[in-house]
C-alpha cells in the first residue's frame, strides 16, 4: 500500500528491513545502543561490526529513549543507519506516545539532515518492547505523514513490517489516516 503525500510517498511493505535498498534504514535500538534481537541483531549480523564500533565511538553514552542517533550501515545496501530509541511500553501512562513520536521523528531529521531521500523504517517498540499495534501503528504513520508533509528531502519512508498480521494493522491505519 502507498500514498502520496505532496508528491512525496509513505508506503507499506513486506519484509526484512536489513535487505532494503535505500539512504538510511532505521533500527530498534536499545538506549545502550548495545545490540539486541530482532530489528537490532539482523542489523549487526548483516551489518558487520563497523556498526557497533562507530557508535561506540560516536555515542559513547548511548541514546535517550525517544531520540536517535546515527551511524554508518557497515556492509548493508543503505548508506546510514538510524538508530531510534522506542519506548518499552508500561500500560501507557508513562508518556510512551509521546516517546514513539519522538523517536520517529529525531529519526526522520536525521535521515534529512544527511541528505537521504529513501528511508525505511520497522515498526519501533512493537517486538520486545510490547507496544500495543494498533496504536504504534497509528502514531508511526501520523508522525511521518505529519513530517512528510514539511521536509522537502526525504521523498520516499518506507515502512518495512516483518509479518502479515503487522502489514494488515499498518494497512488499516494508513487507511484509515488517509481516508
Ligand atoms: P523493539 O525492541 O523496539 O520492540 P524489535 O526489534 O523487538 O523492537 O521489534 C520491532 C518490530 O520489528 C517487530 O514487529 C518485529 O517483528 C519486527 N522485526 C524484527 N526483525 C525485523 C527485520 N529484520 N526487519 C523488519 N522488521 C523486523
Amino acid at each position: 500500500m502507498r500514498v502520496s503525500i505532496q508528491g512525496r510517498t509513505l508506503e507499506l511493505a513486506l519484509g526484512d528491513i536489513t535487505d532494503q535498498e535505500v539512504d538510511a534504514i532505521v533500527n530498534a535500538a536499545n538506549s545502550q545502543l548495545a545490540g539486541g534481537g530482532g530489528v537490532d541483531g539482523a542489523v549487526h549480523r548483516r551489518g558487520g561490526r563497523t556498526i557497533m564500533a562507530d557508535t561506540t565511538k560516536r555515542y559513547p553514552g548511548g541514546c535517550p529513549t525517544g531520540s536517535a542517533v546515527i551511524s554508518t550501515a557497515g556492509d548493508l545496501p543503505a548508506r546510514f543507519v538510524i538508530h531510534a530509541v522506542g519506548p518499552r511500553w508500561g500500560g501507557g501512562q508513562s508518556g510512551e506516545a509521546k516517546l514513539l513520536e519522538s523517536a520517529y521523528r529525531t529519526a526522520l531529521g536525521l535521515a534529512s539532515e544527511h541528505g537521504c531521500a529513501s528511508v525505511a523504517l520497522p515498526a519501533l517498540s512493537c517486538g520486545v518492547y510490547g507496544y500495543p499495534i494498533d496504536e504504534a501503528s497509528r502514531i508511526a504513520l501520523a508522525t511521518t505523514q505529519s513530517f512528510l508533509e514539511q521536509d522537502p528531502n526525504v521523498q520516499l519512508a518506507r515502512f518495512v513490517l516483518f509479518s502479515e498480521g503487522m502489514l494488515g494493522a499498518f494497512s488499516a491505519a494508513l487507511e484509515e489516516l488517509s481516508s
